[in-house]
């Protein structure tokens, strides 16, 4: 990053001297762009203990009897004077630096510990980037946050996108059946987006499948998109997985889903991320809430 910053110096430089006004605008912005990065990769690296990082939590109902199963555990990162920063930002920030490792260790233990508060039908879904999965010790980190925390290993979820399932097979098939044994349950997250769904579900038994919000987002503007949803929701239920949709955000989405026996739906209609998922008003009225249970 350092030659980069060169780099970029030497060419502000340059641009500076020929007074081209357009080609220095351009490098300004690439060398704002790399100052912001290291500024916030610098700021991550003390967000845990200055306790920026929080966890908001969004509920998957089920489609059938409008209850609470599932609440997936979703980051956030209060910074100081950026505000509200984006996982889909730092999380790849976190990748690069293995600061990752600390904050999904992080993430795990107090999703755990959280979840211990709900009733005990209520599971957590906790999400794993590329670089956690790559790890061999995944399964010990769980492992730890499970034992600290108490919760029953049947209540976490852990959610694996495609993309994390590219490459190594062999790697991949072992995390994924010694978690299996620690008795968690694994979500394929963002299903259809990725390249390799169909032969992941040949060579691993997972529990859930998490269609895409992209798809959800047709219902009712695309016959070819409903084809490809009621198709996935038929093979993930022969397949015995639980079909949950995300991004269900109409009240149409939702009655077309239960109608085509999806079994989850999770999405702002439904919910919208919170700190305290069980007091939310919802779509669903007082069956989401604690009254209920
Ligand atoms: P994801 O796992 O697919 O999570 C769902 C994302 O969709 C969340 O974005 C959620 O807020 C958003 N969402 C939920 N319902 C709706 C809806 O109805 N409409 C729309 N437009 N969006 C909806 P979020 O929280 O920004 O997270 C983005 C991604 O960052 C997540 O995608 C997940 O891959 C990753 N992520 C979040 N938390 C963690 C974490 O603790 N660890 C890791 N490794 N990754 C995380
Ligand atoms: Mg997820
Ligand atoms: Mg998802
Ligand atoms: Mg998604």
């Amino acid at each position: 990053t350092n030659e980069l910053f060169k780099a970029a110096d030497i060419a502000l430089y340059r641009a500076k001297a020929d007074g081209g006004g357009r080609v220095r605008l351009f490098e300004d912005t690439m060398l704002e762009q790399i100052r912001a990065r290291q500024s916030m990769r610098r700021d991550l690296g003390v967000a845990l203990e200055r306790r920026e990082l929080h966890l908001v939590y969004q509920p998957l109902v089920d489609l059938r009897s409008g209850r609470t199963g599932c609440v997936e555990a979703l980051l956030r990162w209060a910074h100081p004077e950026r505000g509200s920063v984006s996982p889909a930002e730092f999380i790849p920030l976190a990748e690069e630096t293995g600061l990752i490792d600390p904050i999904g260790d992080w993430v795990l233990e107090t999703a755990c510990r959280q979840a211990v508060e709900w009733p005990d039908h209520v599971s957590v879904a906790v999400n794993v980037s590329a670089v956690q999965f790559r790890r061999d010790s995944l399964p010990l980190r769980v492992a730890a946050a499970l034992a600290r925390s108490g919760l029953d290993p049947a209540r976490l979820e852990l959610e694996i996108t495609e993309s994390v399932l590219l490459h190594d097979n062999e790697h991949n098939m072992r995390v994924l059946h010694a978690l299996k044994r620690l008795g968690v349950r694994i979500a394929l997250d963002d299903f259809g987006t990725g390249y390799s769904s169909l032969s992941y579900l040949r060579l691993f038994p997972f529990d859930k499948l998490k269609l895409d919000r992209s798809f959800v987002n047709d219902i009712g503007h695309s016959a070819q998109s409903e084809a490809i949803i009621r198709a996935a929701g038929e093979m993930g239920t022969a397949l015995s997985m639980v079909t949950t949709a995300e991004g269900v955000e109409t009240a149409e989405q939702l009655a077309w889903l239960r109608t085509h026996g999806w079994s989850q739906a999770q999405g702002y209609f439904v919910g919208r991320p919170s700190h305290s998922p069980f007091n939310l008003a919802s779509a669903f009225g007082t069956k989401v809430g604690r009254s209920s249970f």
